[in-house]
């Protein structure tokens, strides 16, 4: 069974206009659609074909012969994760117990916010932001490139890609206009409860 590119969860034009359909019909149907048909052209008739690709991730993983599939692999994952990551609907604030670690692990939400913003802003070139769980506590990290925290024995709860890709053709340079939007407007936190809730 090849690797499937997942439905977006909205339609393309839903999240205009903090992220405009152009910018996704870009950014889903095609950057997306490559690292899946990418992944299933270099793993065609190898076992990790028949992996799952969180499998794939982590066998990969650090491997510098198989940096290829790694690279496709783990983008295939971490857009797809993106896309959740944001709603129609999102932005405000946390509540309940994704609420209640923020304020123990990260120092109330406004430093979450502040160290999310930074973490986005700073990263150098391509990558991605994250809010992760990190040995039972809550962080914000930043990986470059392709790499993912499920490559790291950490739980994303939620991601912000900042590849140029991602906000170029809406915001041009203003990557920290495209953060603060993010954020504001477009954060789904009951995707970001869900996924700590089932980290247990
Ligand atoms: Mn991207």
């Amino acid at each position: 069974m090849a690797f499937q590119l997942p439905d977006l969860p909205y339609s393309q034009d839903a999240l205009e206009p903090h992220i405009s359909a152009n910018t996704l019909s870009f950014h889903y149907g095609k950057h997306h659609n490559a690292y899946v048909t990418n992944l299933n052209n270099l793993t065609k008739d190898s076992p990790l074909a028949d992996k799952s690709l969180e499998d794939v991730i982590a066998e990969t993983a650090g491997d510098p012969a198989r940096a290829g599939i790694f690279n496709n692999a783990a983008q295939v994952w971490n857009h797809t994760f993106y896309w959740n990551s944001m709603s129609p609907n999102g932005g405000g604030r946390p509540s309940g117990d994704l609420a209640a670690r923020i304020d123990a692990d990260l120092g109330g939400f406004d430093k979450f916010a502040e160290s999310f913003k930074t973490a986005a802003a700073t990263q150098f070139g391509s990558g991605w932001a994250w809010l992760v769980l990190n040995g039972g506590k809550l962080e914000v990290v930043k990986t470059g490139n392709a790499d993912t925290p499920i490559a790291h024995g950490m739980t994303p709860l939620l991601t912000i890609d900042v590849w140029e890709h991602a906000y170029y053709l809406d915001y041009q340079n203003r990557r920290p206009d495209y953060i603060a939007t993010f954020l504001e407007h477009l954060v789904n936190w009951d995707f970001a409860a869900a996924n700590l809730a089932a980290a247990g």
